[in-house]
């Protein structure tokens, strides 16, 4: 899942980054609003969702918001807001936000709003399974015959991409741009690093790995295993 930060509070933009890297996201930010809007409507980076800050240099998060519904793109978008009168809230929803968040705020509040509007968006599958395999999206956990085993965070990441797309063959460049982030510099070997540690992690001894590999292509685990 990969998610796009528009603020221009250094502080505040750290902050949600390095807390939502811990919980597995991929993340960008943008400092000003033309940066913002810019990567929100380029066609290479699809963001499952955008944080967007109200009151920002060059455009500001209503316009940043106004225009990315023009173009038809449905990712949803938390604004970020010091302001705080019901007047200000119903005219950012109406712009076409799906939901605000008012500072200060918690970032366990934050992090549940988000969980709840990636649910929709992904038709509330909350739990995904192959074969022996479970991950769990609301626990963040993984399970392997019922016995957790413990992922990092990109391996977390990974798997659960995997599990979203199952039965489809998961392009290496589209994996990058969903499990990592815009200074990732794009490199074969550490995707293979990633795919050998998982594997390690949760295929039995001797039996056919659950992540196969798709020659010159990527990565794709059966629809039915
Ligand atoms: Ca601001």
């Amino acid at each position: 899942m990969r998610l796009l930060i528009v603020e221009d509070e250094t502080s505040i933009a750290k902050f949600l980054r390095e807390g939502l890297e811990e919980e597995g996201f991929a993340v960008d930010v943008a400092d000003n609003g033309k940066k913002g809007l810019q990567l929100a409507l380029d066609g290479i980076e699809e963001y499952d969702l955008i944080l967007l800050d109200w009151m920002l240099p060059g455009l500001n998060g209503i316009e940043i918001c106004r225009s990315i519904r023009l173009e038809n793109k449905t990712v949803p978008i938390i604004f970020l807001t010091a302001k705080d009168t019901v007047d200000d809230a119903v005219f950012g929803l109406e712009t076409g936000a799906n939901d605000f968040i008012r500072k200060p705020f918690s970032f366990e509040e934050l992090l549940a709003r988000i969980r709840v509007l990636l649910r929709t968006k992904e038709n509330e599958v909350i739990v995904f399974r192959a074969g022996k395999i479970e991950l769990n999206i609301e626990k963040h956990t993984v399970t392997k015959n019922g016995k957790t085993v413990e992922l990092t965070q990109k391996e977390f990441a990974l798997l659960e991409y995997f599990l979203r797309n199952k039965g489809k063959v998961c392009r290496r460049t589209r994996i990058i741009e969903k499990v990592w982030d815009i200074h990732f510099e794009y490199n074969n070997s550490v995707i293979d690093v990633y795919i050998n540690a998982l594997r390690k992690k949760l295929d039995e001894p001797g039996m056919p790995s659950l992540i196969i590999t798709v020659r010159g292509v990527g990565y794709k685990i059966e629809t039915e295993v």
